[in-house]
């Protein structure tokens, strides 16, 4: 055998892209988790934004029919199948009234997080600037990085309701700006938008020609019978803006992998040339499990909505009636709570784990603008809410 590393390692340098990105800032509580559990403590995990929840029986009735049919074992067209373009078109016109070209306007994509990493590959020189909201999901980071951008921040703050101020970037860096990236509902702000901030959004693109990549991966999670809007809801928005959208957390698929891009036809060609020169495509019978979750998933979806509203309700009148003081997520299964004084968001998430054995996730790791804060995923059933809150009752503050 002759594998050509040494005990030290590689023989060789990794690329610099690699080098750069930031160590995993979770793997730390990771390890002092499993260690937790390995001396036979029943640790909470309400870190982790992946629903608990199986996905909907149709939906896997519909993979295994169609993972049955040979015809779906060959490639897929990288495109996508326009059965489930279509699919995606007719959800997009019922839920948000807007209507998209399936052949020109829609990518179905491996999971939102493979387009979003792969959009600056299609639209970022070296050197161009990348607006990127702090706190936010790390791959608007890591894939500007990719594509040898600059991110510069965009800092989301509890007195501008966590959407980016847009008149306080630099001027000179908004001179190189070629991509903003949003996303409401927020992950881990759990802040929502209104079509008057999309509006703003749009027309300030249009000025300084910048491309709006919305990532909407949570835009059907919106309780108290709200309902968050689409940025293609604002008029001309679909000359300047894509947006993501998922599968995975609205219908409990996180290991599936489907999603879609939808928006500007010029951006999505783009993409789409991307990706046909790395994936070839997502199997045909994941796609037709995708278009039944999306024609017939209503009702599996309100009642996952319930299930969260009534466990944000739990944890949220729980943690008051303790002396906290937070307001209830209008959006998304996270809470975003600020740490009590005397802690930074390490210190906290610390003393969660080791005097409780809850993991809660710092919020210093989605950005600068996250210290301060940490999350709570609500991807649990009510009796670990209902324990966690017993523990954090019973804990002394310091
Ligand atoms: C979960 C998540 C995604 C990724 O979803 P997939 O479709 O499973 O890749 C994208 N953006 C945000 C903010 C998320 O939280």
């Amino acid at each position: 055998m002759d594998l050509k590393t040494t005990s030290k390692g590689l023989h060789w340098e990794p690329a610099e892209r690699v080098k750069k990105l930031p160590p995993y800032l979770f793997a730390e509580i990771d390890r002092q988790k499993r260690e937790l559990i390995k001396q036979g403590k029943k640790v909470i995990d309400l870190g982790v934004g992946d629903p608990d929840i199986p996905t909907p029986g149709f939906i896997i009735d519909a993979l295994a029919q169609a993972a049955r049919d040979p015809s779906n074992h060959r490639y897929a067209l990288d495109a996508g199948m326009p059965l489930f373009r279509e699919s995606i078109a007719n959800w997009f016109q019922r839920r948000f009234s807007v209507k998209l070209d399936p052949a020109k306007e829609i990518l179905p994509l491996i999971g939102s997080k493979e387009g979003i990493a792969h959009l600056p590959l299609a639209v970022v020189n070296p050197g161009d600037v990348v607006l990127v909201p702090d706190p936010g999901y790390p791959v608007y980071k890591s894939s500007t990085w990719f594509a040898g951008g600059e991110v510069v921040l965009m800092p989301l703050l509890d007195q501008n309701d966590f959407l980016p101020d847009l008149d306080a970037i630099p001027q000179d860096k908004l001179a190189k700006a070629k991509l903003m990236f949003l996303n409401y509902p927020n992950n881990p702000t759990s802040a929502v938008a209104g079509l008057d901030f999309f509006k703003k959004a749009v027309e300030f693109a249009r000025r300084h020609k910048i491309l709006i990549a919305h990532d909407a991966a949570y835009s059907e999670f919106a309780y108290d019978g709200q309902k968050a809007p689409s940025i293609f809801e604002v008029e001309g928005a679909q000359e300047v803006a894509v947006e993501f959208h998922s599968l995975s957390k609205t219908f409990n698929m996180t290991g599936w992998r489907v999603g879609f891009a939808a928006g500007n036809p010029e951006v999505i060609a783009l993409l789409g040339k991307i990706k046909s020169n790395i994936d070839s495509g997502i199997f045909q019978a994941i796609q037709l499990a995708g278009k039944k979750a999306l024609d017939d998933g209503h009702a599996a979806w309100q009642d996952n909505l319930l299930t969260y509203q009534k466990r944000r309700d739990l944890l949220v009148d729980g943690f008051n009636r303790m002396g906290w003081t937070i307001k209830k997520p209008k959006s998304t299964f996270y809470c975003w709570i600020p740490v009590p004084p005397g802690y930074t968001s390490a210190e906290l998430v610390m003393h969660f784990l080791n005097a409780m054995n809850i993991v809660v996730t710092p919020g210093n790791g989605f950005g600068p603008n996250g210290e301060g804060y940490f999350r709570i995923s609500l991807t649990v059933p009510e009796t670990h809410i209902a324990e966690a809150l017993l523990r954090i009752g019973a804990s002394p503050k310091r």
